[in-house]
């Protein structure tokens, strides 16, 4: 009604002090939670989030927002399950409308094996204490009848549902973060590309930007899709690799899907958005790349599978579509540690399913850079597993990034 004069920036704009005691690298969700949780758990606000673009222009604004706690492995669920918790109070403790919806994430199964996979999958969700239903067919059928059920190339025989997941709106989680952040005392300095990480006698001093040094008694690296790179900057050579990954948005409908609803055939997800538009995604980009733009064949195949499960889907238009670059770790599982150089701290290794685990990980990086010790949430995330072998392979497939 005021038409859109009166409104006042979010957070302040400001350039890059001198130094800081914590500098985070990488001012996506996970870089911004961190500087929050810092603030706001530890007391520790003379901190500096430095984002080479602008805030939300990496994966936390390119996500397709689905949330959930719905894994198996020890090592994962008591992370997960406390990220879904923070989303659940998120809005009140950051003071901000994230669109928290937890309409549910139903994963269908096809046949008997996967059917077991899951009802042990719901099992060890259950005693980590999340929601787990095993579903079938007509359980399913009564929840989302628009699917193929009667001439499908891979029959739905029934799902396992978590009804604490859900989607929230990605973008705002950036933007809420930042604020809650930056109210804090936090300076958020947007446009500030870090080119190098200062370190003598292996120890960390801070960062060269291309805005000049900043030093740091602690930095933490949250970079995402660019943190093999990032960290190469301080001689770490990361079992990760980049990959692309693609999402698509329809032309906007009436209301049709009132859950998230994925595929157990293939790699396929799809939800509906608050506006209409149906969101789908699937595999990444087979080759490695850091350009934030994927291929035609990735566009197929997704849409393939899409239309394998909902022929209905072939008369919409798809209205959009983009990509972002996936740190693709080598057992599909995240690291959150400390790292070889003292002072310098990592976050990375998010695959497909970093934007569900924001809070949790900004919680336990926030831990671990103000204590130095891994939080008992994030304790299996360590560094070191790759040269140990303690992997947590959710998936059992292997160091084949291009397979998570
Ligand atoms: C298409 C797509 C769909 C997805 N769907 C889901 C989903 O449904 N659910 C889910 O849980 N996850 C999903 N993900 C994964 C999730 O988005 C990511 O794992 C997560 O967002 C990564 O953490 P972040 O938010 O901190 O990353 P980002 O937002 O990418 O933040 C990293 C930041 O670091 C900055 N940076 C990089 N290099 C430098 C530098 N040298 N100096 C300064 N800044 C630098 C970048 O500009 C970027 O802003 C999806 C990802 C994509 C691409």
């Amino acid at each position: 009604m005021r038409n859109q004069s009166g409104w006042t920036p979010a957070w302040r704009d400001v350039a890059p002090r001198d130094a800081y005691d914590i500098v985070i690298v990488g001012g996506g969700g996970h870089g911004l939670a961190t500087a929050h949780y810092l603030a706001k758990m530890h007391g520790l606000t003379n901190v500096a989030v430095l984002e080479k673009g602008y805030i939300g222009s990496g994966n936390v604004g390119r996500n397709t927002t689905i949330i959930r706690s719905n894994y198996l492995l020890p090592g994962n669920t008591p992370f997960y399950e406390w990220s879904l918790k923070l989303w659940e109070g998120l809005e009140q403790d950051i003071n901000y409308n994230a669109m928290v919806s937890q309409r549910g994430v139903l994963n269908l199964y096809h046949s008997d094996a996967q059917r077991d996979a899951y009802a042990r999958r719901g099992n060890a969700m259950r005693i980590a204490g999340a929601d787990a239903e095993l579903l079938d067919r007509d359980a399913v059928r009564k929840m989302v009848p628009y699917l193929d059920f009667d001439n499908a190339r891979f029959p739905v025989r029934g799902g396992l549902l978590q009804r604490r997941g859900g989607t929230v709106r990605h973008d705002a989680v950036a933007w809420g973060y930042a604020r809650a952040a930056d109210q804090r005392g936090v300076d958020i300095v947007q446009n500030c590309e870090v080119t190098g990480i200062r370190i003598e006698q292996g120890r960390v001093l801070g960062v060269e930007t291309t805005r000049g040094f900043v030093a740091a008694k602690k930095v933490g690296l949250a970079a995402a899709g660019n943190s093999s790179r990032v960290a190469a900057m301080a001689g770490l050579r990361l079992p990760i690799e980049s990959h692309v990954l693609q999402a698509f948005v329809s032309e906007g409908i009436k209301p049709l899907i009132d859950t998230v609803v994925t595929f157990g055939a293939g790699h396929f997800y799809i939800s509906q958005s608050d506006k209409g538009g149906l969101v789908l995604g699937g595999d990444i980009d087979g080759y490695n790349s850091y350009a934030q733009r994927g291929n035609l064949g990735a566009v197929e195949h997704v849409l393939e599978e899409g239309m394998a499960l909902m022929p209905m889907i072939g008369r919409l238009r798809v209205l959009r579509s983009w990509g972002g670059v996936m740190d693709m770790s080598m057992d599909g599982s995240p690291i959150i540690d400390r790292t070889p150089v003292a002072g310098l701290y990592l976050n990375a290794g998010w695959c497909y399913g970093g934007f569900k685990a924001t809070p949790a990980s900004g919680w336990c990086f926030a831990h671990t850079i103000a204590t130095d010790e891994p939080h008992p949430f994030s304790a299996a995330y360590r560094l070191d597993r790759f040269a140990t072998g303690r992997l947590i392979d959710e998936k059992g497939q292997g160091a084949q990034p291009n397979l998570q």
